[in-house]
């Protein structure tokens, strides 16, 4: 009997990494053009489409706000209005405010000088700041300061539960957080230490297109460049193994709604 080759969930999702790269190629994220606007998207993005975002960092931009000399000096109403586009502002403009007021106490202002920090007690330090969950902060050290931190989100959530990557499946909930970061970090754990910032950055990227493009809150497997990986789930399996016929990824598999 055709026997469905033996990978762990780790392997497979480095697997996935490298057919999301071949399908969609480098993304070369984030878009934004300094380390300070990473920041601002990263807090921008919250709850909110990055379309949303697009239309706040414009006003930012056209106000002159963008920089961190200007965001220090704007009056709080004001920037609430700049970034009324993307929501929450009442919450995410005082939380700006916020990070400043900790980049100047602690890192005389210097964006270099947080960034040069140790990876763990920085991210203690984040996580300690208004409005700063675990992706905020992780999206912060990678996106903005380079650091190997993995980044997880829903898109990636919604991959490990339709994959069974996890078991139990990830909640939307912090301990789910966690074991989303430990499957990724356990995936490129193989690759050089020097490479991992640049391979983290490519997944959290790719793992987002083919979220947009198919595995939104329904999934839509046809022609997803995962779905081969679908066999290794319960039903796929049982048919690969009867029939060994890569065609009959299991359909049921793919209608999951969340
Ligand atoms: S759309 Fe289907 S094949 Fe693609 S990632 Fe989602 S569950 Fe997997």
């Amino acid at each position: 009997m055709t026997r469905l080759p033996s990978f762990n969930s780790s392997q497979r999702l480095r697997q996935m990494h490298n057919v999301l790269s071949e399908a969609y190629g480098p993304q070369h994220w984030w878009p934004a053009r300094t380390r300070f606007e990473v920041i601002v998207g990263a807090y921008l993005t919250q709850n909110t489409a990055w379309k949303a975002v697009e239309r706040s960092l414009a006003n930012l931009r056209a106000a002159g706000t963008l920089s961190l000399a200007r965001m220090r000096s704007i009056p709080a109403k004001e920037l609430q209005e700049l970034i009324r586009p993307s929501g929450f502002q009442t919450r995410k403009a005082p939380a700006l405010k916020a990070f400043i007021t900790f980049l100047d106490a602690e890192f005389h202002g210097s964006l270099d000088a947080m960034a040069a920090a140790q990876t763990e007690p920085l991210r203690a330090r984040l996580l300690a700041l208004p409005s700063v969950g675990f992706e905020t902060a992780d999206a912060i050290l990678l996106y903005a300061f380079g650091h190997a931190v993995p980044v997880a989100d829903e898109y990636l959530r919604r991959i490990a539960e339709r994959h069974r990557l996890l078991s139990p499946a990830p909640a939307r909930n912090p301990s789910g957080y966690q074991s989303l970061v430990q499957l990724t970090t356990a995936a490129f754990a193989s690759d050089p230490e020097s490479a991992r910032p640049l391979l983290y950055n490519e997944f959290h990227a790719l793992t987002v297109a083919v979220g947009k493009a198919h595995c939104s809150r329904v999934a839509n497997c046809a022609g997803c460049p995962l779905a081969d990986d679908l066999l290794f789930t319960g039903e796929g399996k049982r048919r690969y193994v009867l029939q060994n016929d890569s065609s009959l990824v299991s359909a049921s598999a793919c209608q999951s709604k969340h």
